[in-house]
């Protein structure tokens, strides 16, 4: 037998529903669920406040204030109760309202005569729409049954609102209507100027009102069963991201066994929401009281929760990930975060990607890099601003995305993007010609790849050849290791787009930080100074022994250049080279027709390799800096934490020194040495690195182009000199030195 709270949220329900399906415009609806509020709850007072802009909220219809005040009065966030309930996000009940710290005096309303106030915000998950009040004159405090009923109809206000139920007469300003600037951190360079193109688009509830609460538990019993039943097949199949499962599984069950969780969906649905309503309402209720918490652990379930709660969502509502919306022409990919395989299916149809989470290192980062798509990470709830459609400017260059930007800063965007394509086109000119330098000597610039789909660049980049392919993308973006054969063929179509020109395979870079969606996680404490790279390759052999044969039968009759990542200590390279002549022999036997050359080479990427003996020099064809992970190991500074990891600089004197004194060893070596970190395509850092003596650079495509002109208008052994009589002197850093002498020869 339902309690007569219950009864009586149910029949209010109903008839803001009814008003929901009556033909009218926005302001008569809002009028009458003002109406039907008090009404129901014995109030002389309701107020609905709605966000006019992101800051303001605006009164924008009432039972008991002074109709004058509708439209006319409005408070910034924060200010007043009002303010405080929508910014805070929690419900404030007072009996005496004038005494609450923040209470702002509005003669206009006439609520003077109203002490008591319960104002409960309107919200969706990440998304502050509004607030509702309701007041009488009694000095009285409101139940905690109140309390819960109001919020029941805020989750049913806050619906509507979404539906545009009170759209007309400018009764509901749009909060989706005005430019939004997001500040989130550069993931991958580049200008893109697109409409969004939400992952996940919001599922939109239709039906907040449930007429019948049995049928609504079934419901919610039998999509909770579902979500269970798709879980366990998931995880059965291993087809989440990394870490992802394991996650979402603890996280499944804290909530979705939690009988609290259940128990307070099912009491929502007695009040008399819908199933999906009830949802979304205790995922706000609880992501509210996760957000609160003191334990980081909590905290961090968050987006597991969120993850839960949509994926409920989309069962009940029948809305998938394919809405059937048309992607737009010039599509900028929003998301709170994806997966590499995901974001390689959208492929280079994407302007640009901004996601909400991600990191530097992470999987997604990866593809979007090898894409080369502008990719924005950390940008702060751009998903619960961003609408499907709206124009979206993404700079990755300083990590800054305009939503729905106001036209003199679309036209400001413009001009920077044609400037940037119009100096990309000044290159093309150079494509030809070498990147020789002023004084005679010859630098050869090579690019960095890792999909199939980056060798068209080659040509039009202008670089020589091909001097890090990252293999790990391949074996990242499947829910299984891949065959010998497809590895092979994939190769195989690598060597023959680069038309002759050498390609250097770098082996699988896989460790515990990425992690492969069929391997067993590994639980390391520092998992970019673990288990990872060559140390894989050589305690579980089989693996990296497949992926050696699929490079030598995709390389038979032409030449093959393999180097093998994060070698430590001589004795690795020592072992990884040997397995490679291992298995060139054995393809042999087999009749396999073999590389009409081998070149086997070591990645520098750990100090320690920079004082092996000089025979481990004599031993490899070729040494490759890998700047990216040397720099971090030199100075012990995380290339993935956003904290330090432009703490340091290339170009202070002891990594120069560093890299001047590995430049000497493989010079006395006669061993051939490369740079195929990030640093290689940035202008001071490569005119740097040709001045210390380093003969080839591999970068990203774009950076061909500068970083060519830049070194045929320079001359390497002044700048050699100018540098080294710096560090004569003792300067701490020589950028200040280099970007001087550049700023002259430009001059
Ligand atoms: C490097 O460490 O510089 C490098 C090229 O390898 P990755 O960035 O793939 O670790
Ligand atoms: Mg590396």
């Amino acid at each position: 037998m339902p309690n007569r709270g219950e009864s009586d949220s149910r029949k209010l329900l109903g008839r803001l529903r009814d008003t929901l399906a009556a033909p009218g415009d926005g302001q008569a609806r809002l009028d009458s669920i003002a109406h039907h509020i008090a009404d129901s709850m014995g109030t002389q007072v309701c107020s609905i406040y709605l966000f006019r802009d992101p800051q303001t909220l605006e009164l924008c219809a009432t039972e008991g204030l002074r109709p004058e005040s509708v439209h006319k009065t409005r408070l910034r966030l924060g200010e007043g109760l009002v303010g405080r309930v929508a910014r805070t996000g929690r419900p404030l009940n007072t009996a005496n309202a004038p005494a609450e710290p923040g209470f702002r005096f509005m003669p206009e309303t006439g609520e003077e005569v109203f002490p008591s106030f319960l104002g409960v915000p309107i919200q969706r998950v990440g998304e502050k729409l509004g607030v509702v009040v309701v007041q009488s004159r009694a000095a009285r405090e409101f139940t905690e049954d109140e309390i819960y009923g109001l919020e029941v109809v805020a989750m049913v206000l806050a619906e509507m609102a979404e539906l545009g139920a009170f759209v007309g007469n400018d009764a509901q300003p749009s909060t989706h209507r005005f430019p939004a600037m997001i500040r989130g951190l550069a993931g991958q360079e580049g200008a893109a100027e697109g409409q969004v193109w939400l992952h996940e688009p919001r599922v939109v509830v239709t039906n907040p009102v449930g007429d019948d609460p049995d049928k609504e538990r079934a419901r919610l019993t039998e999509a909770m069963a579902m979500l269970r039943r798709s879980l366990d097949e998931m995880l059965s199949t291993n087809a989440m991201p990394k870490g992802e499962g394991a996650e979402v599984l603890e996280t499944y069950r804290m909530f979705a066994q939690s009988r609290s969780w259940l128990r307070r969906m099912m009491d929502d649905i007695e009040r008399g929401l819908s199933a999906e309503a009830a949802v979304e309402k205790e995922q706000l209720q609880t992501r509210a009281r996760l957000e609160a918490s003191p334990d980081p652990y909590l905290r961090d379930r968050l987006h597991d929760l969120d993850d839960l709660a949509h994926r409920l969502l989309r069962i009940l509502t029948g809305q998938g990930r394919d809405t059937g919306a048309e992607m737009p022409p010039n599509p900028v990919l929003v998301a709170r975060n994806i997966g590499p395989a995901e974001l390689l299916d959208y492929g280079r149809r994407l302007r640009g990607v901004v996601l909400e989470e991600g990191s530097v290192g992470s999987h997604a980062a990866i593809v979007a890099r090898a894409l080369s798509i502008p990719l924005v990470i950390h940008a702060t709830r751009i998903t619960a601003e961003a609408l499907n459609g709206d124009t979206i400017l993404v700079d990755g260059d300083t990590g800054i995305v305009h939503l729905r930007p106001e036209e003199s800063v679309a036209a400001a965007f413009r001009d920077k993007i044609a400037m940037q394509a119009a100096a990309q086109s000044r290159y093309a000119d150079l494509r030809t010609l070498p990147a020789t330098a002023l004084c005679g000597c010859r630098v050869e610039l090579h690019m960095n790849a890792g999909l199939m789909g980056d060798l068209p660049s080659l040509e039009g980049s202008g670089a020589e050849g091909v001097g890090l392919f990252r293999t790990e993308l391949q074996f990242l973006t499947r829910t299984r290791v891949p065959r010998r054969d497809e590895l092979a063929a994939m190769y195989r179509r690598v060597l023959d787009n680069a038309h002759g020109k050498p390609v250097v395979f770098r082996t699988l870079d896989i460790g515990s930080d990425k992690v492969l969606p069929y391997m067993k996680p590994q639980d390391e404490p520092n998992p970019a100074m673990g288990w990872r790279a060559i140390r894989v390759g050589l305690d579980k052999r089989g693996v990296l022994q497949m992926q050696l044969q699929a490079l030598i039968r995709a390389a038979a009759g032409r030449e093959l250049q393999v180097m093998f990542p994060f070698i430590a200590e001589e004795s690795e390279f020592t072992q990884a080279r040997a397995m490679l002549m291992h298995q060139l022999e054995r393809e042999g036997a087999m009749g396999h027709a073999l590389p009409s050359g081998i070149k086997v080479g070591a990645m520098l990427e750990t100090p320690s390799l920079a004082f092996a003996s000089p025979a481990f020099f004599r031993a490899c064809d070729f040494v490759s800096i890998g700047g990216n992970d040397l720099k971090q190991f030199f100075f012990a500074a995380d290339r993935e934490n956003e904290r330090v990891r432009r703490r340091y600089d290339t170009l202070s004197t002891p990594f120069v020194a560093l890299l001047a004194q590995i430049v000497d060893r493989c010079t006395q070596a006669g061993v051939p040495l490369s740079f195929c970190g990030e640093d290689a395509g940035r202008p001071a850092e490569a005119a740097t690195f040709a001045a210390l003596g380093l003969r080839r650079l591999s970068m990203r495509p774009a950076s061909v182009g500068p970083v060519k002109a830049l070194i045929r208008r320079i001359d390497l052994c002044a700048l050699r000199g100018l540098i080294d009589a710096a560090r004569d002197e003792g300067a701490c850093n020589l950028r200040p030195v280099v970007t001087e002498y550049l700023a002259r020869a430009s001059a």
